[in-house]
C-alpha cells in the first residue's frame, strides 16, 4: 500500500545486546555482593586446619556470620606461605584481602572462647560475630522470575511493532498507530501530481476549504461533512488524493491503514479508534485518513457462528460512535479509502458519518494521457512522444499501472543502453506488465510449438470473425510469464456488456481449443486459463447478471458480502441443477460455434499458424494480409493507425 508508517528513527529502540548485557551485569553483581570484595570465593577449611593456622598464628581476623560461618583473613605474611598459595592471589592477580576461608564453626560458645583465648595469647587479632542479612540470597531466588518477566517485556515491545505514539511499549499497545504528517520532513504531495480524476478533486478541495474557512459555511447554517469516502478499483489514486489533502490542508493530517487497529489483543481496537480521535480532536481541526477501511469496516454479522470477528466488530462500533455518537465532536473529519465499498457497513456508510462518497473510477482514455503526463515528466524521453497513443494502447490500466508502465519502459531502454526512452520501450513495457517476463530460452518442442501457434491462430481467427469479439492487436507464441503464447487485444471501453457482446468474447476464448480440436482432433491441458475465464463469464451470466432465459431474472450476487459467511447456498438443489447445467451448455454452444467458424476457414487458420511458427510475433497487418479487413472496426483504425 501506499502508506507510509516511517517510526520515527531518533526513538529510543531497545537493542538485543542492552538485554544481554543487562542480564551479564546482573549476574556480576550478584556475584559481587554474595561473594566478596575481592571477587575470589573463599577456599573451604576444616576445623582442625583452622586450629593449625591459629596456632601458628597466621590469623588476622575472623568473623563469623549468624553464629554458624566464619570468614578467615590471614596475615599479609602468613600468604606468602607455600600452603596457603592457592588463596593467596585474586582473580586478577592481586594479592588477596580476602577472606581466604571459610568454613563451618559448629558450636559457637567454644568457638568464641576458643577465638577470646587465642585474642588473649596474641595469636589472633581480632574477631567479630555479625548476623548476616541474606537479602543477596532473596534475590538470587527471585532472579529466574525478573529474568522471566525481563524477556516477556523484551518480546511484547518486539510484538507491538515499536509503533508510533507512545514508543511501541507494551503500554502503549492500545494507542492509536495514526502517523501525523509532518510538513517538514515528509515529502509533500500536492493536487497538481493528482492526473484526471477532476470530480473527486473537486469534491476533496472543497472538504480542505471547509476546514481552512468553516465560517463561510457555518454562517448559512450548514454543516461541514464529518467524513468522505474514496471508493475505486485498486491503483486509482485514492492514498494518492489522500496524501494531496494532506500536503495542502494546513492542519494536522492522521494517517493510517484499516489494519492498524488490529492487534493479536482483545480491545485493542477500540482503544485505539478512541485514542485518534482524542488526538485528532485535541489538534482539530484536523483530518484523519483511514486506508483500506473494509478492515474494520466490513458489515458486522448476524449470524456469527465462530466469535472470531467480536473485536473487529468492536472496533467498528467504536468508529461508529465516534463519528456520529453521542458527544461526537466537529471539525475532524473523515477522510477512508476502499476498494470494497460494497462490503462496508451500512451504518458506517450513512450521511452524518461518511456524507460524502467519493468514485474514483479507472481512468478513461483522454485521463490516462493524463497520467502519463505526470509520470512521464521526470523520465528522459525521445522527442514527440504520443501520448494519446499510449493511452490508447493501456485501456483498463489504473494510475498505478501506467506510473509501473512508464518505470519499466525506462528501464528498458537503459538494457538497451538508449541514451532516450521511444515508443517501443513502452510497448514493450505495456507487454511486460500485461503478459509477464519474456522467457525466450525456456525448452518448447516442435510438436509444442506448433499447437501453441494453431491455440493462438484459434483465437485471432475467430476473434477476427466475430463482430463484437476485442480488436485484436498482435499475436505471439514467445512464452511469457505463465502462458506459453497470447493474443493481446484492445478491448473497447464498455459501460454495460450485452449478451450477444458476451457470447462473442467467450466464442473468441474458446477459439484456441477448438483450433486444436478441428486442426489434430485432440485437446490438450493449454486451454485451462482460457477455461477458467469462459466459466466465470458464464457463471456470472447465469447466476449474477440475470442473462440466462431458464433462470430468468434473478440474481444471487450479494452485494454485502454477509454471504461469504454463511454455508447455504441462496437457492435450492434443484435450481443448483438448472444452474449447472446452463452454464455448460452456454460454453459448449461457444465452443461448437467456435469450432464451425475454424471449420469454414481452416485453410486460414493453418496459414497464420504457419506465419506465427516462422515469426513467432505477427501484427494486425498479417492477419489482414491473410483474411482481408476486417469489416467490423470501426474506431480501431484511429487507435492503432496512429
Ligand atoms: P489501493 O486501493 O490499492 O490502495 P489506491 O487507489 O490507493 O490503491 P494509490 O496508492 O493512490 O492507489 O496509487 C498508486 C500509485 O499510482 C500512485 O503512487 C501514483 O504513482 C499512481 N497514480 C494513481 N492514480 C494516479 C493519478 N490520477 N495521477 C497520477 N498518478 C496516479
Amino acid at each position: 500500500m501506499a502508506k507510509d508508517n516511517n517510526p520515527n528513527p531518533n526513538k529510543f529502540r531497545i537493542s538485543p545486546w542492552l538485554v544481554y548485557t543487562t542480564i551479564l551485569l546482573i549476574f556480576l553483581f550478584i556475584s559481587f555482593v554474595t561473594g566478596s570484595s575481592s571477587l575470589q570465593e573463599p577456599a573451604q577449611l576444616t576445623s582442625s586446619k583452622f586450629n593449625i593456622y591459629l596456632e601458628k598464628g597466621q590469623i588476622e581476623k575472623v568473623i563469623v556470620y549468624n553464629k554458624t560461618e566464619a570468614e578467615v583473613f590471614l596475615k599479609p605474611e602468613a600468604l606468602k606461605d607455600k600452603e596457603h598459595q592457592r588463596v593467596a592471589k585474586d582473580i586478577f592477580d592481586r594479592p588477596n584481602k580476602g577472606p581466604q576461608y571459610t568454613f563451618e564453626i559448629g558450636n559457637d560458645q567454644i568457638f568464641q572462647t576458643k577465638l577470646e583465648k587465642a585474642v588473649t595469647e596474641g595469636k589472633l587479632k581480632d574477631f567479630n560475630f555479625v548476623a548476616k542479612s541474606n537479602w543477596s540470597d532473596i534475590v538470587i531466588s527471585l532472579l529466574p522470575v525478573i529474568i522471566i518477566i525481563g524477556v516477556w517485556i523484551f518480546i511484547m515491545r518486539k510484538m507491538s511493532g515499536g509503533g508510533a505514539g507512545g514508543g511501541g511499549q507494551i503500554f502503549s499497545i492500545g494507542k492509536s498507530k495514526a502517523k501525523l504528517f509532518d510538513e517538514k520532513t515528509d515529502v509533500k504531495t500536492t493536487f497538481k501530481d493528482v492526473a484526471g480524476l477532476e470530480g473527486a478533486k473537486e469534491e476533496i478541495q472543497e472538504i480542505v476549504e471547509f476546514l481552512k474557512n468553516p465560517e463561510k459555511y457555518t454562517n448559512l447554517g450548514g454543516k461541514i461533512p464529518k467524513g468522505a469516502l474514496l471508493v475505486g478499483p485498486p491503483g486509482t489514486g485514492k492514498t494518492l488524493l489522500a496524501k494531496a489533502v494532506a500536503g495542502e490542508a494546513q492542519v494536522p493530517f492522521f494517517s493510517l491503514s484499516g489494519s492498524d487497529f488490529v492487534e493479536m489483543f482483545v480491545g485493542v481496537g477500540a482503544s485505539r479508534v478512541r485514542d485518534l480521535f482524542k488526538q485528532a480532536k485535541e489538534k482539530s481541526p484536523s483530518i484523519i485518513f483511514i486506508d483500506e477501511i473494509d478492515a474494520v469496516g466490513r458489515a458486522r454479522g448476524k449470524n456469527n457462528i465462530s466469535g472470531g470477528n467480536d473485536e473487529r466488530e468492536n472496533t467498528l462500533n467504536q468508529l461508529l460512535t465516534e463519528m456520529d455518537g453521542f458527544g461526537s465532536n466537529s471539525n475532524v473529519i473523515v477522510l477512508a479509502a476502499t476498494n470494497r465499498a460494497d462490503v462496508l457497513d451500512k451504518a458506517l456508510m450513512r450521511a452524518g458519518r461518511f456524507d460524502r462518497q467519493i468514485f474514483v473510477d479507472l481512468p478513461d482514455v483522454r485521463e490516462r494521457a493524463e497520467i502519463f503526463k505526470v509520470h512521464l515528466a521526470p523520465l528522459k524521453k525521445v522527442e514527440g512522444l504520443d501520448l494519446d497513443f499510449l493511452a490508447k494502447q493501456t485501456p483498463g490500466f489504473s494510475g498505478a499501472d501506467i506510473a509501473n508502465v512508464c518505470n519499466e519502459a525506462a528501464l528498458i531502454a537503459a538494457r538497451n543502453n538508449k541514451t532516450a526512452v521511444d515508443k517501443q520501450d513502452f510497448l514493450d513495457a505495456v507487454d511486460r506488465i500485461v503478459g509477464g517476463l519474456e522467457k525466450k530460452n525456456k525448452i518448447i518442442t516442435p510438436e509444442e510449438k506448433k499447437a501453441i501457434a494453431i491455440h493462438e491462430a484459434g483465437h485471432a481467427t475467430v476473434s477476427w470473425m466475430l463482430e463484437h469479439a476485442a480488436p485484436l492487436i498482435k499475436v505471439t507464441i514467445v512464452p511469457r510469464g505463465q502462458s506459453l503464447g497470447a493474443a493481446w487485444y484492445l478491448p473497447e471501453e464498455r459501460q454495460i456488456v450485452r449478451t450477444d457482446q458476451m457470447l462473442d468474447e467467450m466464442c473468441a476464448t474458446m477459439g484456441g481449443r477448438a483450433a486444436e480440436k478441428v486442426t489434430f482432433n485432440k485437446i490438450s491441458t493449454g486451454a485451462l486459463s482460457d477455461l477458467e475465464k469462459v466459466t466465470r463469464q458464464a457463471r456470472a451470466m447465469v447466476t449474477v447478471y440475470g442473462l440466462n432465459e431458464k433462470i430468468g431474472n434473478v440474481t444471487y450476487y450479494d452485494s454485502t458480502g454477509q454471504s461469504e459467511y454463511s454455508f447455504s447456498k441462496p437457492y435450492s438443489d434443484e435450481t443448483a441443477q438448472i444452474i449447472d447445467k446452463e452454464i455448460s451448455l452456454l460454453i459448449e454452444s461457444q465452443y461448437q460455434r467456435a469450432i464451425q467458424i475454424l471449420e469454414e476457414n481452416k485453410d486460414k487458420l493453418h496459414e497464420l499458424a504457419d506465419i506465427l511458427i516462422e515469426k513467432e510475433v505477427i501484427f494486425k497487418d498479417d492477419l489482414e494480409a491473410i483474411f482481408g479487413k476486417r469489416n467490423f472496426d470501426k474506431n480501431l483504425e484511429e487507435i492503432v493507425s496512429k
